[in-house]
Protein backbone atom coordinates (compact mmCIF):
# COMPACT_ATOMS: atom_id res chain seq x y z
CA UNK A 1 0.00 0.00 0.00
CA UNK A 2 1.53 3.55 0.09
CA UNK A 3 0.42 7.05 1.28
CA UNK A 4 -0.63 10.28 -0.64
CA UNK A 5 0.66 13.62 -0.40
CA UNK A 6 3.27 14.69 1.97
CA UNK A 7 3.64 11.37 3.49
CA UNK A 8 6.11 10.61 0.60
CA UNK A 9 8.90 13.42 1.70
CA UNK A 10 12.26 12.04 2.25
CA UNK A 11 13.54 14.53 4.82
CA UNK A 12 15.39 12.96 7.92
CA UNK A 13 16.02 9.77 5.87
CA UNK A 14 18.02 7.31 7.22
CA UNK A 15 16.74 7.47 10.95
CA UNK A 16 15.52 4.09 12.53
CA UNK A 17 11.49 4.09 12.47
CA UNK A 18 10.22 2.77 16.05
CA UNK A 19 8.58 -0.29 15.74
CA UNK A 20 4.85 -0.36 17.32
CA UNK A 21 4.28 -4.16 18.96
CA UNK A 22 1.64 -3.00 21.07
CA UNK A 23 -1.91 -0.32 20.32
CA UNK A 24 -4.29 1.23 23.10
CA UNK A 25 -7.94 1.95 22.02
CA UNK A 26 -9.38 4.16 23.91
CA UNK A 27 -13.66 4.28 23.72
CA UNK A 28 -14.97 0.81 22.56
CA UNK A 29 -18.06 2.57 20.18
CA UNK A 30 -18.70 1.88 16.07
CA UNK A 31 -14.82 3.13 15.73
CA UNK A 32 -13.09 1.92 18.48
CA UNK A 33 -14.27 -2.04 17.95
CA UNK A 34 -13.72 -1.87 13.73
CA UNK A 35 -9.94 -0.34 15.33
CA UNK A 36 -9.07 -3.15 17.32
CA UNK A 37 -10.60 -5.64 14.35
CA UNK A 38 -7.94 -4.58 12.14
CA UNK A 39 -4.88 -4.16 13.91
CA UNK A 40 -5.18 -7.64 15.72
CA UNK A 41 -5.72 -9.00 12.55
CA UNK A 42 -2.34 -7.90 11.51
CA UNK A 43 -0.76 -8.78 14.14
CA UNK A 44 -0.94 -6.24 17.21
CA UNK A 45 -1.76 -6.86 20.93
CA UNK A 46 -4.36 -4.93 21.12
CA UNK A 47 -6.07 -3.92 24.51
CA UNK A 48 -9.48 -1.77 24.45
CA UNK A 49 -10.49 0.46 27.64
CA UNK A 50 -14.27 2.77 27.56
CA UNK A 51 -15.63 3.66 30.95
CA UNK A 52 -18.86 1.43 29.54
CA UNK A 53 -18.82 -1.90 30.70
CA UNK A 54 -21.33 -2.80 28.20
CA UNK A 55 -19.72 -0.93 25.34
CA UNK A 56 -16.85 -3.17 25.65
CA UNK A 57 -18.91 -6.47 25.97
CA UNK A 58 -20.81 -5.52 22.96
CA UNK A 59 -17.31 -5.09 21.45
CA UNK A 60 -16.08 -8.06 21.84
CA UNK A 61 -19.03 -9.82 20.59
CA UNK A 62 -19.18 -7.51 17.21
CA UNK A 63 -15.39 -7.93 16.50
CA UNK A 64 -16.30 -11.76 16.98
CA UNK A 65 -18.88 -11.56 14.51
CA UNK A 66 -17.55 -9.61 11.75
CA UNK A 67 -14.10 -12.11 12.51
CA UNK A 68 -16.81 -14.82 11.67
CA UNK A 69 -18.15 -13.34 8.69
CA UNK A 70 -14.34 -13.09 7.31
CA UNK A 71 -13.95 -17.07 8.35
CA UNK A 72 -17.79 -18.18 6.41
CA UNK A 73 -16.25 -16.30 2.68
CA UNK A 74 -13.14 -17.74 3.34
CA UNK A 75 -11.10 -14.31 3.58
CA UNK A 76 -9.51 -15.56 6.80
CA UNK A 77 -8.72 -19.09 8.46
CA UNK A 78 -10.64 -20.17 11.33
CA UNK A 79 -6.99 -20.13 13.55
CA UNK A 80 -6.36 -16.91 12.22
CA UNK A 81 -9.65 -15.42 13.67
CA UNK A 82 -8.92 -17.12 16.94
CA UNK A 83 -5.05 -15.69 16.70
CA UNK A 84 -7.06 -11.85 16.50
CA UNK A 85 -9.15 -12.61 18.86
CA UNK A 86 -6.70 -14.09 21.51
CA UNK A 87 -5.01 -10.60 21.17
CA UNK A 88 -7.63 -8.38 22.07
CA UNK A 89 -7.87 -7.98 25.81
CA UNK A 90 -10.48 -4.89 27.44
CA UNK A 91 -10.08 -2.98 30.52
CA UNK A 92 -12.26 -0.16 32.31
CA UNK A 93 -8.76 1.63 33.74
CA UNK A 94 -7.56 3.69 31.30
CA UNK A 95 -4.23 3.76 32.97
CA UNK A 96 -3.77 -0.35 31.60
CA UNK A 97 -2.65 1.08 27.97
CA UNK A 98 0.19 3.31 29.30
CA UNK A 99 2.56 1.14 28.41
CA UNK A 100 1.45 0.90 24.86
CA UNK A 101 3.59 1.90 22.16
CA UNK A 102 0.79 3.28 20.30
CA UNK A 103 -2.46 4.59 21.55
CA UNK A 104 -5.34 5.33 19.45
CA UNK A 105 -7.98 7.73 20.96
CA UNK A 106 -11.57 6.64 19.12
CA UNK A 107 -14.05 7.94 22.20
CA UNK A 108 -16.87 10.61 21.73
CA UNK A 109 -16.00 13.31 19.68
CA UNK A 110 -16.17 16.37 22.26
CA UNK A 111 -13.05 18.49 22.79
CA UNK A 112 -13.67 18.19 26.35
CA UNK A 113 -13.74 14.18 26.55
CA UNK A 114 -10.32 14.10 24.62
CA UNK A 115 -8.53 16.48 26.34
CA UNK A 116 -9.65 14.80 29.74
CA UNK A 117 -8.83 10.91 28.59
CA UNK A 118 -5.24 12.15 27.32
CA UNK A 119 -4.88 14.23 30.87
CA UNK A 120 -5.23 11.06 32.56
CA UNK A 121 -3.15 8.83 30.42
CA UNK A 122 0.43 11.49 30.69
CA UNK A 123 1.50 10.22 34.24
CA UNK A 124 0.98 5.99 33.13
CA UNK A 125 2.47 6.47 29.46
CA UNK A 126 6.32 5.00 28.77
CA UNK A 127 8.26 7.78 27.37
CA UNK A 128 8.45 6.46 23.77
CA UNK A 129 4.44 6.20 23.58
CA UNK A 130 2.50 7.82 20.35
CA UNK A 131 -0.42 9.06 21.51
CA UNK A 132 -3.00 9.74 18.27
CA UNK A 133 -6.69 10.35 18.19
CA UNK A 134 -8.89 9.39 15.34
CA UNK A 135 -11.04 12.60 16.02
CA UNK A 136 -12.61 13.30 12.68
CA UNK A 137 -12.21 17.31 12.98
CA UNK A 138 -10.55 18.51 16.31
CA UNK A 139 -7.54 20.64 15.98
CA UNK A 140 -4.82 17.78 16.60
CA UNK A 141 -2.11 21.11 17.56
CA UNK A 142 -4.65 22.31 20.21
CA UNK A 143 -4.68 17.96 21.78
CA UNK A 144 -0.93 17.75 21.50
CA UNK A 145 -0.34 21.35 23.00
CA UNK A 146 -2.50 19.42 26.39
CA UNK A 147 0.01 16.44 26.49
CA UNK A 148 3.99 16.45 27.67
CA UNK A 149 4.96 15.17 23.50
CA UNK A 150 3.15 17.35 21.05
CA UNK A 151 5.80 15.74 18.90
CA UNK A 152 4.70 12.12 19.10
CA UNK A 153 0.98 13.24 19.12
CA UNK A 154 -0.55 13.14 15.73
CA UNK A 155 -3.94 12.41 13.78
CA UNK A 156 -4.31 8.68 12.98
CA UNK A 157 -8.33 9.07 11.37
CA UNK A 158 -9.86 5.39 10.34
CA UNK A 159 -13.03 5.64 7.86
CA UNK A 160 -16.23 3.73 8.80
CA UNK A 161 -16.47 0.42 8.64
CA UNK A 162 -12.76 0.16 9.53
CA UNK A 163 -12.48 -3.13 8.59
CA UNK A 164 -13.78 -2.18 4.89
CA UNK A 165 -12.65 1.39 4.19
CA UNK A 166 -9.54 1.62 2.56
CA UNK A 167 -8.32 4.77 3.50
CA UNK A 168 -6.87 6.31 7.01
CA UNK A 169 -6.18 10.16 6.48
CA UNK A 170 -2.69 10.75 9.31
CA UNK A 171 -2.43 14.43 10.37
CA UNK A 172 0.92 16.16 11.37
CA UNK A 173 0.28 18.53 13.82
CA UNK A 174 2.64 21.74 13.88
CA UNK A 175 4.63 19.69 16.14
CA UNK A 176 4.70 16.30 15.22
CA UNK A 177 8.39 14.93 14.56
CA UNK A 178 8.83 12.60 11.29
CA UNK A 179 9.74 9.51 13.65
CA UNK A 180 5.87 9.51 14.81
CA UNK A 181 4.89 10.38 11.62
CA UNK A 182 6.76 7.06 10.10
CA UNK A 183 6.27 4.95 12.57
CA UNK A 184 2.02 5.31 11.99
CA UNK A 185 2.79 4.99 8.32
CA UNK A 186 4.41 1.72 9.12
CA UNK A 187 1.20 0.75 10.82
CA UNK A 188 -1.40 1.77 8.29
CA UNK A 189 1.22 -0.16 5.82
CA UNK A 190 0.83 -3.20 8.01
CA UNK A 191 -2.88 -2.82 8.05
CA UNK A 192 -3.12 -3.25 4.44
CA UNK A 193 -4.84 0.35 3.95
CA UNK A 194 -3.81 3.72 1.90
CA UNK A 195 -2.63 6.58 3.96
CA UNK A 196 -3.57 9.71 2.79
CA UNK A 197 -1.38 12.92 4.45
CA UNK A 198 -3.80 15.76 5.17
CA UNK A 199 -2.84 19.13 6.70
CA UNK A 200 -3.99 20.43 10.43
CA UNK A 201 -7.01 22.13 9.69
CA UNK A 202 -10.76 21.40 10.83
CA UNK A 203 -12.17 18.08 9.62
CA UNK A 204 -9.35 18.08 7.13
CA UNK A 205 -9.67 16.60 3.91
CA UNK A 206 -12.92 13.94 3.95
CA UNK A 207 -15.15 15.63 6.33
CA UNK A 208 -14.28 18.85 5.13
CA UNK A 209 -15.93 17.75 1.96
CA UNK A 210 -18.11 15.09 2.74
CA UNK A 211 -20.05 17.25 6.46
CA UNK A 212 -20.99 20.50 4.38
CA UNK A 213 -23.01 17.74 1.24
CA UNK A 214 -24.43 15.67 4.60
CA UNK A 215 -25.50 19.25 6.28
CA UNK A 216 -26.71 20.28 2.93
CA UNK A 217 -28.96 17.49 1.87
CA UNK A 218 -30.59 17.99 5.51
CA UNK A 219 -30.90 21.24 4.86
CA UNK A 220 -32.85 20.32 1.45
CA UNK A 221 -35.33 18.26 3.56
CA UNK A 222 -35.85 21.10 6.40
CA UNK A 223 -36.61 23.31 3.61
CA UNK A 224 -39.14 20.90 2.39
CA UNK A 225 -37.30 20.25 -1.33
CA UNK A 226 -37.06 16.41 -0.87
CA UNK A 227 -38.15 14.02 1.35
CA UNK A 228 -35.70 11.81 2.88
CA UNK A 229 -36.31 9.27 0.35
CA UNK A 230 -36.35 11.04 -3.05
CA UNK A 231 -33.28 13.13 -1.34
CA UNK A 232 -30.83 9.22 -0.94
CA UNK A 233 -32.75 8.16 -4.18
CA UNK A 234 -31.81 11.24 -5.79
CA UNK A 235 -27.89 11.29 -4.65
CA UNK A 236 -28.00 7.21 -5.24
CA UNK A 237 -29.18 7.01 -9.15
CA UNK A 238 -28.03 11.06 -10.18
CA UNK A 239 -24.44 11.17 -8.66
CA UNK A 240 -23.97 7.64 -8.59
CA UNK A 241 -23.18 7.64 -4.67
CA UNK A 242 -23.51 4.55 -3.29
CA UNK A 243 -25.17 5.65 0.07
CA UNK A 244 -27.95 8.24 0.25
CA UNK A 245 -26.61 11.37 2.24
CA UNK A 246 -29.10 10.73 4.96
CA UNK A 247 -28.73 7.05 5.04
CA UNK A 248 -24.94 7.99 5.15
CA UNK A 249 -25.51 10.50 8.07
CA UNK A 250 -27.23 7.70 10.09
CA UNK A 251 -24.67 5.47 10.04
CA UNK A 252 -21.94 8.00 11.08
CA UNK A 253 -24.12 9.30 13.82
CA UNK A 254 -25.91 11.96 14.05
CA UNK A 255 -24.35 13.64 16.89
CA UNK A 256 -20.75 13.35 15.16
CA UNK A 257 -22.24 14.87 11.73
CA UNK A 258 -23.43 17.86 14.23
CA UNK A 259 -19.95 18.04 16.21
CA UNK A 260 -17.96 18.09 13.00
CA UNK A 261 -19.95 20.56 11.74
CA UNK A 262 -19.47 22.33 14.73
CA UNK A 263 -16.05 22.25 14.29
CA UNK A 264 -16.29 23.79 10.59
CA UNK A 265 -18.09 26.88 11.58
CA UNK A 266 -15.98 27.91 14.63
CA UNK A 267 -13.24 26.81 13.02
CA UNK A 268 -13.35 28.32 9.59
CA UNK A 269 -15.79 31.09 10.24
CA UNK A 270 -17.26 31.38 7.70
CA UNK A 271 -21.45 30.94 7.67
CA UNK A 272 -21.77 28.84 4.72
CA UNK A 273 -20.39 25.77 7.51
CA UNK A 274 -23.65 26.49 10.04
CA UNK A 275 -25.15 23.63 10.86
CA UNK A 276 -28.66 22.84 10.10
CA UNK A 277 -31.26 23.38 12.65
CA UNK A 278 -32.96 20.23 11.82
CA UNK A 279 -29.81 18.26 12.33
CA UNK A 280 -29.39 19.93 15.78
CA UNK A 281 -33.21 18.73 16.69
CA UNK A 282 -32.79 15.01 15.95
CA UNK A 283 -29.26 15.34 18.28
CA UNK A 284 -31.52 16.72 21.02
CA UNK A 285 -34.57 14.38 20.28
CA UNK A 286 -31.11 11.75 21.01
CA UNK A 287 -32.34 10.24 17.31
CA UNK A 288 -28.49 9.54 16.54
CA UNK A 289 -28.98 7.62 13.74
CA UNK A 290 -28.48 3.90 13.35
CA UNK A 291 -26.56 3.68 16.97
CA UNK A 292 -29.74 4.31 18.63
CA UNK A 293 -32.29 2.50 16.12
CA UNK A 294 -33.69 6.10 14.72
CA UNK A 295 -32.47 9.10 12.63
CA UNK A 296 -33.50 10.46 9.53
CA UNK A 297 -34.53 6.50 9.25
CA UNK A 298 -36.38 4.07 12.03
CA UNK A 299 -34.13 1.22 12.09
CA UNK A 300 -36.77 -0.67 14.85
CA UNK A 301 -38.52 -3.09 11.83
CA UNK A 302 -37.28 -5.13 9.12
CA UNK A 303 -36.62 -2.26 6.89
CA UNK A 304 -35.67 0.94 7.59
CA UNK A 305 -38.54 3.25 7.47
CA UNK A 306 -38.24 7.35 6.76
CA UNK A 307 -38.74 9.68 9.75
CA UNK A 308 -39.88 12.42 7.79
P1 LIG B 1 -19.42 6.08 19.49
O1 LIG B 1 -20.41 6.97 20.12
O2 LIG B 1 -19.90 4.86 18.76
O3 LIG B 1 -18.37 5.54 20.60
C1 LIG B 1 -17.71 6.37 21.51
C2 LIG B 1 -17.27 5.49 22.69
O4 LIG B 1 -16.42 6.29 23.52
C3 LIG B 1 -18.45 5.01 23.56
O5 LIG B 1 -18.37 3.60 23.71
C4 LIG B 1 -18.20 5.71 24.90
O6 LIG B 1 -18.59 4.94 26.02
C5 LIG B 1 -16.68 5.90 24.85
N1 LIG B 1 -16.19 6.93 25.76
C6 LIG B 1 -16.72 8.14 26.04
N2 LIG B 1 -15.96 8.78 26.96
C7 LIG B 1 -14.92 7.95 27.24
C8 LIG B 1 -13.80 8.03 28.13
N3 LIG B 1 -13.61 9.09 28.90
N4 LIG B 1 -12.95 6.99 28.16
C9 LIG B 1 -13.15 5.90 27.38
N5 LIG B 1 -14.19 5.75 26.54
C10 LIG B 1 -15.06 6.77 26.48
O7 LIG B 1 -18.52 7.01 18.56
P2 LIG B 1 -17.68 6.60 17.24
O8 LIG B 1 -18.54 6.75 16.04
O9 LIG B 1 -16.97 5.31 17.50
O10 LIG B 1 -16.63 7.81 17.19
C11 LIG B 1 -15.46 7.79 17.97
C12 LIG B 1 -14.45 8.78 17.39
O11 LIG B 1 -14.16 8.38 16.04
C13 LIG B 1 -14.93 10.22 17.32
O12 LIG B 1 -13.84 11.06 17.55
C14 LIG B 1 -15.42 10.34 15.88
O13 LIG B 1 -15.37 11.65 15.39
C15 LIG B 1 -14.40 9.48 15.17
N6 LIG B 1 -14.83 8.94 13.87
C16 LIG B 1 -16.12 8.52 13.69
C17 LIG B 1 -16.51 8.04 12.44
C18 LIG B 1 -17.92 7.54 12.19
O14 LIG B 1 -18.28 7.34 11.03
N7 LIG B 1 -18.71 7.33 13.22
C19 LIG B 1 -15.58 7.97 11.39
C20 LIG B 1 -14.26 8.38 11.63
C21 LIG B 1 -13.90 8.87 12.88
Amino acid sequence: MGAYGAAQDNAGQGRETMEIKTIGIVGAGQMGNGIAHVCALAGYDVRISDISAEALEKAMALIDRNLERQVSREKISAETKAAAMARITTTMTLSDLGPSDLIIEAATERETVKQAIFEDLLPHLSPNTILTSNTSSISITRLASRTDRPEKFMGFHFMNPVPVMQLVELIRGIATDKETFDACLAVVDRLGKTAATAEDFPAFIVNRILMPMINEAVYTLYEGVGSVRSIDESLKLGANHPMGPLELADFIGLDTCLAIMNVLHDGLADTKYRPCPLLTKYVEAGWLGRKTQRGFYDYRGDVPVPTR
